[in-house]
């Protein structure tokens, strides 16, 4: 439920509002906007009694959130969420943030020629996991803490906003004191626990897209990091697990304008593990930039046919420079920018 305050209401009305919440034995979560506030009751499973509220000095108005999904809806808050994760680096905004790199650090010659490939291109994030979750045990499991150590090297060269995935409680720490976005796998979708952890870290969440998910369990998963107090959540779809085994996966480009439409939260799109093919990244990359994609994930590699993951679909330096100066033009098409490392970084 959703209280809106007359523009005229005073600080006393809400308050009382407030008051009246608790004791319902609800949560309320005042959200002061430019012309008037908004206080939300968090923690029912249900429709609750509005006679009380609707009655008290300075009420507009009583909104029913119909979605099981609250806080991240669009009932609850109409106008765009814009994530921030780094100086000049936000999603959901006009700016199109493009975050590139391995799919895994690997050595410190691996992660640096790409950190400073995706900024000479005009990247302003890198990605590259540390923290690997690999379909079979015996893959790459990722460098661990060694790898964390080698992003932030790389940050501290080139100025790049970092995301890197978290698989778990004690991984979600030791990322966030080098991350300035903490990736949650399509395998951790629905790890509910690690959803509540990295809530209350309170960082910049990039929240990907189950394999077999739908777009309502996305948005229930991306809820529990808001329910534990942090707003900062980017959602990603990077495709999901098809009869049709001609690409890796179906990337469901249509889950960009659903998504817009259900939830106030920015989305962007991975076209790589969205195809899993390289020749199919730019495409669709275009593709997720002209349905709206705030932004977009991609795996470049200086030597994707050394990589330890996922060189498949990891495009080349100069394969993701031409992407870049692609992407530039459909961007300007759909009236937004690719963002520059000179906004962004150092
Ligand atoms: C990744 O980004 O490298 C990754 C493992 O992605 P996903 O969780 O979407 O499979
Ligand atoms: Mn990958």
């Amino acid at each position: 439920m959703l209280v809106v305050m007359s523009h005229v209401a005073t600080a006393e009305d809400v308050e009382r509002v407030c008051a009246a919440i608790k004791a319902m034995g609800y949560t309320p979560a005042p959200m002061p906007g430019a012309q008037r506030t908004a206080v939300g009751l968090v923690g029912n499973d249900g429709r609750v009694d509005d006679s009380l509220i609707a009655e008290l000095p300075g009420v507009a108005q009583v909104i029913h959130v119909s979605k099981p999904y609250k806080q991240v809806s669009r009932e609850w808050r109409p106008e765009h969420t814009i994530v921030t994760i780094a100086p000049g680096v936000s999603f959901g905004g006009t700016d199109v943030p493009v975050i590139a790199g391995p799919c895994s650090v690997e050595t410190e010659a691996q992660i640096l020629e790409s950190a400073r490939a995706v900024k000479a291109a005009g990247g302003v994030g890198l990605r590259g996991g540390a923290f690997k979750p690999r379909s079979s045990p015996y893959s790459f499991q990722g460098l661990g803490k060694q790898g964390l150590a080698l992003l932030a090297l790389a940050k501290a060269e080139t100025g790049l906003a970092i995301v890197t995935e978290a698989m778990d409680d004690e991984g979600a720490h030791l990322v966030a004191e080098v991350a300035d976005c903490i990736q949650i796998g399509a395998r951790n979708m629905q790890n509910y626990s690690l959803l509540k952890t990295v809530g209350r870290i309170g960082k910049p969440v990039l929240l990907k897209r189950g394999m077999a998910a739908t777009i309502q369990d996305l948005l229930l998963s991306a809820e529990y990091v808001l329910s534990e107090g942090n707003p900062h959540v980017i959602l990603c779809e990077r495709g999901l697990r098809s009869f049709d085994s001609t690409s890796r996966n179906l990337f469901d480009l249509t889950a960009i304008p659903v998504v817009h439409q259900l939830s106030h939260l920015p989305i962007v799109a991975d076209p790589s593990h969205g195809t899993g093919r390289r020749d199919k990244v730019t495409p669709m990359a275009r593709a997720a930039v002209a349905a709206g994609a705030d932004g977009l994930l991609i795996e470049m590699h200086p030597h994707p046919e050394q990589a330890l993951s996922d060189g498949a679909q990891s495009l080349n330096i100069p394969q993701f420079d031409e992407l870049m100066v692609q992407l530039r033009r459909v961007a300007a098409a759909v009236d937004r920018f690719i963002s520059t490392p000179s906004a962004a970084g150092k």
